[in-house]
């Protein structure tokens, strides 16, 4: 079985309890484990895989909560790095009209600093991007713009998911597009929700967004759709993957389970070239992928609603 590296931000975020108050009004919070990469480390450890966090948190007691979840989760945290810095910490309410209120105080995250050594770690495993902040700048991007290097030297695969937010690059779509270009053309396997498909293509049809991805270089590519399953497309072969029915009551985090499962079986096959897999071999595994996101929707909270392989087995 390969390691799963999972690399880019952990963070707080605060959850206003009473939805409909802007944060101007909302007056109690739910402190809660966020940050993407965490949680695809969180998904492949809960479903027996093995991974590694790498990022940055402050040396606070926040740094020290989203620490112990992670450890709690059996992700390995010896690679995460711990600053001066006060963690990074995001607040979200849902004001009256509806929209998202969001403010975003970035701290710890962007201090990851390089560390050269890690390549001998990355050799002829698995390294997951998650750039939901890792391209807004700081020494984090420069950190993750050389393991993505030093990943594609080791002959490891290298997987991109570019977690847009909308929030975080309002007024900037196009430098975070032009930002997500390299990562898209160097990667195996990159993660799309339609969305981001459709941002960084500027193709409404998921068919044709993903022709203009793979000329970009990347030779399969998963487009999640929510309750319609996944997009499944490699250079020759493509095909919606259905999800199974579910009431869902969160739907955070569940791009992140997808992918981290997706991830878990790639991490135990021998061939990682998945192009050199018969295609019903990855529709088998988007299959399951699509399941456990859907389970992920099921329950409130990015990585305490992961499923284990046992609660799979029941679906
Ligand atoms: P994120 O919000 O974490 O960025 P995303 O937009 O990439 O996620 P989704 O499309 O919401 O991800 O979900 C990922 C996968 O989980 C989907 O491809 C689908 O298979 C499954 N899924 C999500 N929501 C549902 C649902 N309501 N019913 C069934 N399956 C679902």
């Amino acid at each position: 079985m390969k390691n799963v590296y999972c690399i880019g931000e952990l963070l707080i975020d605060f959850v206003a309890e009473k939805q409909g108050s802007d944060l101007s009004k909302a007056t109690d919070f739910t402190k809660k484990a966020g940050g993407a990469p965490a949680n695809v480390a969180a998904a492949v450890a809960k479903l027996m895989g093995s991974s590694y966090f790498v990022g940055c948190v402050g040396k606070d007691p926040f740094g020290t909560f989203l620490l112990n979840t992670l450890e709690k989760g059996n992700v390995d945290i010896s690679l995460a790095q711990r600053s001066a810095t006060i963690t990074t910490l995001a607040f979200v309410s849902l004001a009256d009209d509806g929209e998202r209120d969001f403010v975003f105080s970035r701290g710890a995250d962007k201090e990851l600093s390089y560390d050269p050594d890690l390549k001998n770690h990355f050799k002829n495993q698995i390294v997951h991007f998650g750039a939901a902040t890792a391209l807004l700048g700081g020494n984090l991007e420069e950190t993750y713009s050389n393991y993505f290097r030093d990943a594609l030297l080791s002959d490891a695969f290298v997987c991109f998911d570019p977690n847009f937010r909308t929030d975080l690059w309002k007024g900037t779509e196009n430098t975070f597009v032009q930002k997500c270009l390299p990562f898209i053309k160097q990667s195996h396997l990159a993660k799309f929700s339609l969305e981001e498909a459709q941002l960084i293509s500027g193709k409404q049809d998921v068919t044709e967004a993903c022709v203009y991805l793979h000329n970009l270089g990347v030779k399969t590519i998963t487009v999640t759709l929510g309750k319609e399953g996944t997009y499944l497309s490699t250079t020759t072969n493509q095909k919606i993957i259905p999800s199974i029915p579910v009431n869902p009551v969160d739907t955070t985090g569940a791009g992140d389970a997808f992918i981290g499962c997706l991830l878990q079986q790639i991490s135990q096959v021998k061939n990682m070239e998945l192009t050199e897999l018969p295609f019903n071999t990855l529709e088998e595994m988007v299959f399951l992928a699509n399941k456990v996101g859907a389970i992920t929707t099921t329950n409130y909270g990015a990585i305490v609603a992961l499923p284990d392989q046992n609660q799979l087995k029941l679906m």
